[in-house]
């Protein structure tokens, strides 16, 4: 790797002692940050804060804007919206004076159940890249360094510091690795390692993913750092191709910086053990002194130690960070400002899915609303775990609809509160442990209040952590039976879903209108109500497929949730839709399904070149409308190739007035078209290629074909 002058001359001057010092976190002074690397003032080397995650930024008892999950972002199906996010997370890192950001997350979404799945974008790698480059090059247009993760394979959270993921080679590169591929292309300045083994070895070990594939194949120059207390050696991870070791400090000084000095880690109950790292699965400081002694042994070649710090000073001279005061928080940032506000509640306006409408939408101004629902009073910020957001300021679905409705708005909760279940309730206590005190409910109440309004809306959750997942798709508590209820007394019912991912819809014949509205963030009311009452178009589509649990891909338990410590990919390249085209079985919700308020009708699709298709878009409606266009690309069959029936290829979202109609160009991705064979690479078989425009993975509106 090319070194600059000013690194160069660093690495001359640093000490053996102030290289390692720069390739393991230490514990921070001022607190906060989620991870720290001190500096070397001797050599105007200034500190770096590292700080999660991928909903905004979260230092401890400091408030930032809480923008929508990842998923509800992917559903956008809009890439601008994910760099204006991004650059906002950056800005109000900036303003915390933090130099890294520990997101995006961008594991594939595997399986349904992850617990995780909200931080992560789709179940396709096409949709997963553009959002991870998106965001990265937002983040990083502040001057802020990205740091996708979770280096790879981690697509559940069950046993996740325990389990092998056996893929085999095809799978890794045509699923699990394009994500990755294309956020290292879009220029990220970092990587984080997952906690899982892939094919038997420990990924902060893993010298062919790491240096092989990472460094050597895509040419990242970045640093890799280990996920938190995620490293498992010192020699295999040094020769590996780690460069970091995060958080450095031991799990019980991690304790002392949240403040909680007398908490014994090894009492905490936090659920999963195999989800947690163990000294047994992990170590602390085993890039301090151990990785000197291996140097002197001879195990690590000390240009290894000059490597990892070059790559680490190389990111930071890059953004400038090599350049700020003593403490490297010269520049300028903006929090909680009136733009992050409204992009907060436009991205979780534009993600909201329409799944099914029988017409009772767009509310009437001056019906009558029951709102119902253990969900309906707070906004949903988010799962559990490191992405967790305190908000400066939040709108409940309560709040939202009160704020524009012209009739009344009662509001019973109906049955108890769903439990938000938080790996951190083990360490700090959980809140919601008062709830001998809540208040009884009453599904009467519910009942008799949705009988007597015009239309009834119940509001939903599901619950999901970090280092958990979930353990069916089912709504958790008697929230089905709360739909069921209030379906069966007033047929003008909307339930509005709060999930993590995909959830089982057995009501679905029984409402008249379904909303998913993800984990919207902290402007949830006012976005739900703004496609509610039709003030925004209803533009979101699904990035994941909507099914039974049973009709998924991996349902064996040696696929999931694995068996004697692997879990095996069997089902390969068929993830998601590809599953559900392959076998033909009926999705409740297929992929990219998302209804609008408009009509659209595409014509004119033609192939402008080989990678680029143009279709006209028209809005049939007397309303104006968004439209999300995707492309799929079915490739011809070629004897042995076997691949899945389509593939998502593009995507553009476009706004067409009533009327009106607006002509659109969509790039394909070339993963569309190759497929990876062991023996001889990447491969793009010769013959004709149909592209599909569609709205979605089972709604094929127009075709047309392209050779190869
Ligand atoms: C998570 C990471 C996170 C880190 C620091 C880990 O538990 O897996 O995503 O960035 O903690 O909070």
């Amino acid at each position: 790797m090319e070194r600059s002058d000013r690194i160069a001359e660093l690495l001359d001057s640093l000490t053996r002692e102030e290289k390692l010092s720069l390739v393991h976190g230490a514990m921070d002074a001022e607190g906060g940050a989620t991870g720290y690397i001190p500096g070397v003032e001797r050599l105007d080397v200034p500190d770096l804060r590292l700080v999660d995650g991928p909903l905004g930024v979260r230092v401890l008892e400091k408030a930032a804007t809480a923008f929508p999950a990842s998923i509800a972002l992917a559903s956008t199906f809009d890439g601008n919206l994910a760099r204006e996010q991004g650059a906002a997370i950056g800005r109000e890192a900036n303003a915390r004076g933090q130099d890294v950001l520990l997101g995006p997350g961008l594991n594939l979404i595997r399986v349904p159940h992850c617990g995780r799945n909200f931080e992560y974008f789709s179940e396709d790698p096409v949709v997963t890249g553009a959002f991870a480059a998106a965001v990265v090059d937002g983040i990083q247009s502040e001057d802020v360094i990205a740091t996708p993760k979770h280096f790879t394979a981690n697509n559940q959270e069950r046993r996740r510091a325990t389990i092998s993921a056996e893929v085999d080679e095809r799978t890794l590169r045509e699923r699990y690795l394009p994500g990755f591929r294309a956020a290292v292309e879009a220029g990220a300045g970092a990587i984080m390692t997952s906690y899982n083994r892939v094919n038997g070895t420990h990924m902060s070990d893993h010298r062919r993913l790491l240096t092989e594939v990472l460094k050597d194949e895509w040419g990242f120059e970045g640093f890799v750092m280990s996920d938190w207390f995620g490293t498992e050696s010192t020699v295999g991870a040094a020769n590996g191709g780690l460069d970091l070791e995060m958080p450095g400090i031991t799990a019980e000084e991690m304790m002392e910086a949240f403040g909680m000095p007398d908490q014994a880690l090894a009492d905490i109950d936090f659920g999963d053990e195999d989800a947690l790292p163990t000294p047994e699965t992990s170590g602390t400081r085993l890039f301090a002194e151990p990785l000197a002694e291996a140097i002197d042994a001879g195990d690590v070649p000390a240009e290894r130690l000059d490597d990892m710090v070059a790559r680490t000073l190389g990111q930071m001279e890059r953004f400038g960070l090599l350049d700020g005061d003593a403490d490297g928080d010269s520049r300028d940032g903006a929090i909680d400002t009136p733009e992050h506000r409204s992009l907060a509640e436009e991205i979780a306006t534009r993600g909201i899915v329409l799944l099914e409408n029988d017409g009772v939408l767009p509310l009437d101004d001056d019906a009558d609303l029951a709102l119902v629902g253990p969900a309906a009073d707070a906004a949903m910020l988010g799962g559990g775990g490191s992405s967790e957001m305190t908000p400066f300021q939040q709108t409940s679905t309560v709040e939202g609809m009160r704020a524009r409705a012209g009739g009344s708005v009662d509001y019973a909760q109906g049955v108890p509160e769903i439990e938000s279940p938080s790996f951190f309730d083990g360490i700090f206590g959980d809140d919601e442990e008062g709830d001998d005190e809540a208040p009884d409910v009453d599904v009467d109440e519910a009942v008799d209040a949705a009988r007597a309004a015009d239309v009834a809306v119940v509001v939903v959750q599901d619950a999901a952590t970090e280092a958990d997942d979930r353990e069916d798709l089912r709504l958790p508590g008697e929230q089905d039976e709360l739909v069921e209820a209030v379906a069966a007394v007033n047929d003008r019912t909307v339930v509005i879903v709060q999930s993590s991912g995909p959830v089982e819809i057995p009501w679905r014949d029984d409402v008249a209108a379904i909303v998913e509205a993800w984990y919207a963030g902290q402007a949830d009311g006012d976005a739900v109500s703004s496609v509610l009452y039709g003030d925004s178009d209803a533009t979101g589509r699904l990035p994941v497929t909507f099914a039974p649990e049973a009709e998924y891909p991996a349902t064996e338990p040696r696929q999931y949730p694995g068996v004697d410590g692997e879990v095996h990919y069997d089902e390969g390249v068929l993830v998601g839709y590809r599953h559900f085209d392959a076998t033909e079985a009926e999705p409740t919700y297929p992929f990219g399904h998302g209804l609008s308020y408009a009509d659209f009708d595409y014509r004119d699709v033609e192939m402008v070149d080989d990678d680029t298709v143009r279709v006209t878009v028209e809005n049939t409606s007397e309303r104006d409308g968004r439209d999300v266009v995707q492309v799929y690309v079915r490739p011809p069959a070629v004897e042995g190739a076997d691949r899945p029936t389509r593939e998502f290829a593009g995507h553009a979202s476009v706004e067409v007035p009533a009327g009106g109609s607006k002509p659109v160009q969509v790039s394909l991705d070339d993963l569309a078209f190759r497929r990876f064979d062991e023996a001889t690479g990447w491969t793009v078989d010769a013959g004709e290629y149909t592209v599909e425009v569609a709205r979605s993975s089972r709604d094929v509106r127009a075709e047309t074909t392209v050779q190869r």
